[in-house]
């Protein structure tokens, strides 16, 4: 993207802390066992030596606006297993920002306790709320106690990193994605799988791959309520996003956007968040028996069930499909090492102390 438009670097905030580019693979074993000839991932799981997935592309951009405002913290959303608050609280630390969480109660799972314990590690300050109208009110004490502590604002990141501003990382990611499409890494594909909750990463793509002139359609799996993930979220988005980088560079194109431009699918979602599914923990197996690729239960899982079910009802025939995976591979037990549960606010012990959702039992060793 900057390569494309030099401007940008210029007129965006930007600090580089994704490994990029990131592998595209075909994966040759996954696709024989679905009947597919040409399927390949995108492996966003590593974006990072020690923590990857999809939010070290956004937090390029968020974190580096926070720093060029001269915020001392940063403060942002989730719920308590969050993979965004992770990511939001080990790349604050590793730019010299301290990090607020404020987390919302959400189904147990054994990369709820991982998360915990990370964001623990870095920093964090970490609230447990429970329901939204809380969260509106503790956001408000803690600006105020952080203003008094240290005469600025604590910088406010939104859920999942998915503003105009996070989603410019999925551009960019679009953009690099068509350099190797160029390269002949693999075919232009047809359709592109991807998780979408906060959907920031679903809208970048879709933008990036109009900008840079690829005509892959992208299918948006919905993971969370339709609160967050709908339609017309996406487009607005999309308008922003796009608006936001026209503005910075007047050579990037202002596309018009109709709601036919954007795929959001919602037959893998389960009727909860982070409530794992029979599917979703059917493509985690899949995905680590066939490539050795980890999966999570609350996203990637989804998604790739949805590709699965498109593969079982033919409708991928003789396409090329691309799975674009955003969870973090990277085990992060030797960070949490030595982290001990009883040292974080009390109203999170309870994910240590009670049992994983049962659909999460087999799928990791504890
Ligand atoms: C946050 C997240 C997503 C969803 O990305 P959005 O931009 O919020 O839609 C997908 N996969 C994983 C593993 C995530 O942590």
């Amino acid at each position: 993207m900057f390569e494309r438009y030099p401007v940008l670097k210029e007129a965006l905030p930007h600090i580089a802390l994704a490994d990029l580019p990131t592998p595209v693979e075909r994966a040759t074993k996954m696709g024989e066992a679905l009947g597919l000839e040409r399927l390949y991932v995108k492996r966003d799981d590593l974006t990072g030596r020690e923590y990857g997935g999809n939010k070290v592309r956004k937090l390029e951009f968020l974190l580096a606006r926070a720093i060029e405002k001269g915020a001392k913290e940063v403060m942002t959303f989730g719920c308590a297993g969050s993979n965004h608050a992770a990511a939001t609280a080990f790349y604050a630390q590793k730019v010299g920002l301290r990090s607020i969480s404020m987390l919302l109660p959400q189904p147990n799972a054994h990369s709820v306790r991982w998360n915990l314990l990370l964001s623990f590690r870095c920093g964090a300050e970490l609230h447990a709320y429970r329901g939204a109208r809380s969260v509106a009110i503790g956001v408000r004490v803690q600006r105020m106690r952080h203003r008094l502590t240290t005469g600025v604002h604590p910088e406010t990141i939104p859920a999942g990193g998915s503003s105009a501003l996070g989603a410019v990382g999925y551009v960019n990611a679009a953009f690099e994605l068509a350099g190797q499409v160029d390269e002949g890494q693999l075919p232009e594909p047809d359709r592109i799988y991807v998780a979408a909750g906060t959907t920031g990463t679903a809208a970048g793509l879709i933008l990036g791959l109009r900008a840079a002139g690829l005509k892959s359609k992208v299918v948006a799996v919905r993971v969370t309520g339709e609160r967050f993930a709908n339609v017309a979220r996406i487009l607005a988005l999309l308008v922003e996003t796009n608006m936001l980088l026209h503005a910075c560079a007047p050579a990037f194109p202002r596309f018009s956007w109709t709601e036919e431009d954007v795929c959001l699918r919602h037959d893998m979602y389960g009727g909860q968040y982070a409530l794992y599914t029979e599917a979703s923990v059917a493509s985690v197996r899949l995905a680590r028996e066939t490539e050795d690729i980890r999966l999570d239960g609350t996203y990637t899982g989804k998604a790739f069930a949805a590709l699965m079910s498109d593969a079982a009802n033919k409708s991928l025939e003789g396409k090329t499909a691309l799975f674009w995976d955003t969870y973090n591979s990277r085990d992060v037990s030797r960070l949490i090492a030595g982290v001990d549960y009883h040292e974080l606010p009390r109203a999170f012990h309870r994910y240590f102390e009670e049992d994983v959702q049962p659909l999460d039992r087999d799928t990791h060793p504890a």
